[in-house]
């Protein structure tokens, strides 16, 4: 499927601001191409989404799940629209699909602050932010999605699933990415956040944490209740290096990142697979600014350059490796003399301006510093 160099990549703009921030991205990952080299990149672009449920009837033709199979990697947008549903009433949700068929069961959310950027906690230690969230994504109260058991119009019920076999992948990935990190100098320490001492599921996927935490003896390992993690997180984020978690507390606490990192335009994600994996801003379709020329394209810049990272480790490709580090330190340039405000975050930048100041880096002084 690969020579190691030349990479397919199958892009998925999806439904609202999807469209807008993923135009500029890819021409940033042409440029970041053009400036390292060592590697090639072409596009496939696919059609799914709400709009294309709207038009046809299918959320995700098999022909675009079969071509995203066969890419080297998948970049999506983003997904769904309020006002196009099921019949039952729940959001056309493709990328959720995309996780549980191509078992993408480690969600990494990295939470990284900028630099020059206006943050919620005042603290200057909230400004170096620098931790992951790995969020498991193909089962947890996810797994009820679709099976919603209902008793005529009086109760509802859905099932939450956690097995041993998904666990262990999970914690074994987020104990290798401590090591990882520690071998830069970060923490090396995982924190399972759980629910143990209420749901007996949860005490089970805190037993698989901790059986699977004595393979990794060189990495600490402790637990967080989730309403304990969630004031932390407001309260001191620094103490968190790698936060692994369920499905569902993962979508939650990803959110409460993305408020440490200034908003959800500048939240990234990755949802990786032993074979395949899907990078994608964590934020949604955002219909209240769709249009406007708002949207920030930076959680999916970064996103792109996770995905970079990703082939050049899965590949050996030093080249992509480099290239990630170019779109994150043309963002942190871009961003470092605090003059580039997103509007999210209360300033005038909108997608245009933002992707040209990041463009701007990538082909001036950071590429000629890398090279
Ligand atoms: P989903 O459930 O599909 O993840 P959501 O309900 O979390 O979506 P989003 O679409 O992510 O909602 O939007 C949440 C808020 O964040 C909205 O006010 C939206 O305008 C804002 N927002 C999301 N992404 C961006 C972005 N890239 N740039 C600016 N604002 C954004």
């Amino acid at each position: 499927m690969t020579n190691h160099s030349n990479f397919t990549i199958a892009v998925l703009a999806g439904d609202g601001i999807g469209t807008e921030v993923m135009a500029p991205c890819v021409e940033l990952l042409d440029a970041v191409c053009a400036a390292v080299g060592g590697f090639t990149l072409s596009w496939n672009h696919l059609d799914a989404g709400a709009d294309h449920y709207r038009r046809t009837g299918v959320s995700i033709p098999d022909e675009a799940l079969a071509a995203a199979r066969q890419a080297n990697a998948i970049l999506l947008g983003a997904m769904g629209l309020p006002h196009i549903r099921y019949p039952d009433g729940t959001e056309i949700a493709p990328q959720l699909e995309l996780r549980e068929k191509l078992d993408l069961y480690a969600g990494v959310r990295p939470i990284k602050t900028f630099a020059g950027l206006p943050l919620p906690l005042a603290s200057p230690k909230a400004a170096n932010l620098d931790a992951v969230l790995v969020r498991e994504s193909t089962e947890g109260l996810f797994a009820a999605r679709g099976h919603c058991q209902m008793d005529g119009d009086n109760a509802a019920r859905d099932t939450m699933v956690i097995t041993r076999h998904t666990s262990e992948r999970l914690f074994d990935f987020a104990f290798e990415l401590a090591r990882q990190r520690k071998a830069q100098g970060f923490a090396g320490k995982v924190t399972c956040v759980d629910k143990a001492n209420v749901l007996g599921s949860f005490a089970f996927f805190r037993r698989i944490f901790d059986e699977r935490a004595e393979r990794y003896p060189d990495i600490e390992a402790n637990h967080c209740y989730v309403d304990a993690a969630g004031l932390r997180l407001v309260k001191s984020p620094w103490e968190f290096d790698v936060m692994v978690t369920e499905n569902m507390f993962g979508d939650i606490l990803s959110d409460v990142c993305a408020g440490l990192m200034g908003g959800m335009g500048m939240a990234p994600s990755a949802d990786i697979g032993d074979q395949q994996a899907v990078f994608q801003p964590c934020h949604g379709s955002a219909p209240d600014i769709v249009g406007q020329g708002k949207a920030n394209p930076i959680a999916t810049f970064l996103s792109a350059a996770l995905m970079l990272d990703w082939l050049g480790k899965k590949h050996a490709n030093k080249a992509c490796q480099d290239g990630a580090g170019m779109i994150v330190a043309a963002v942190a340039a871009a961003l470092r003399n605090g003059q580039l405000i997103p509007y999210e975050l209360g300033g005038t930048a909108g997608t245009a301006q933002i992707s040209d100041a990041i463009m701007g880096q990538v082909e001036q002084p950071v590429a000629a510093s890398l090279k």
